[in-house]
């Protein structure tokens, strides 16, 4: 009766070309997401996240994160794919309606990809526990307009300069806190 989206009426071959198509080319990187996204929401029992239910912070900002994003439905623009880059093929899932957690790092990896495709989950990954807290829920700001450009600006992301308040961009740094 839901016609909740779910990766699980699509066979592999289907998922598999989804994410083909979001990524844009075939790849290693791809299919160990693809493994990751699928060997995660199996042991958690997770499906594809229409709001925020499943979060990924992923270690790495390398192809693999696409397939996660078709599958588990976590997005940059919602919220619940977060990067914090380790340089490691690891990703840490949360899924917010059981609290449960877990992390997958890759092994080792596998040159021959197709050989990656068929094998289980366990052979491909360690399951650990999180590297990382839990996450906040997406927070919704206030904006106020930069007293310089006149931009909207997200509270957060407003700083001081001359006794005013202004963007980032006003005050001439990059990102917030440098980071
Ligand atoms: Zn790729
Ligand atoms: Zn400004």
């Amino acid at each position: 009766m839901s016609d909740k989206k779910t990766y699980r009426k699509l066979t592999n071959e289907q998922l598999w070309q989804k994410c083909l198509d979001f990524h844009g080319h075939d790849c290693g990187g791809l299919t160990v997401g693809f493994k990751a996204a699928l060997y995660a929401a199996e042991l958690l029992d997770m499906d594809f996240s229409e709001d925020e239910e499943v979060v990924c912070i992923a270690e790495n900002d390398a192809c693999g994160v696409d397939s996660i994003q078709i599958i588990l439905g976590c997005t940059a623009g919602k919220g619940n794919l977060i990067f914090k880059i380790q340089g490691k093929m690891a990703f840490d899932f949360y899924d917010r309606k059981t609290g449960k957690s877990l992390r997958l790092i890759l092994k080792k990896r596998i040159k021959d990809k197709k050989k990656m495709m068929d094998m289980e989950g366990k052979d491909l990954f360690d399951v650990t526990p999180v590297h990382f807290s839990f996450p906040e829920k997406a927070k919704i700001y206030d904006s106020h307009r930069c007293s310089l450009c006149g931009e909207e600006t997200a509270e957060p992301f407003m700083l001081k300069k001359d006794g005013k308040k202004t963007c980032m961009h006003c005050a001439g740094k990059d990102t917030r806190g440098g980071a």
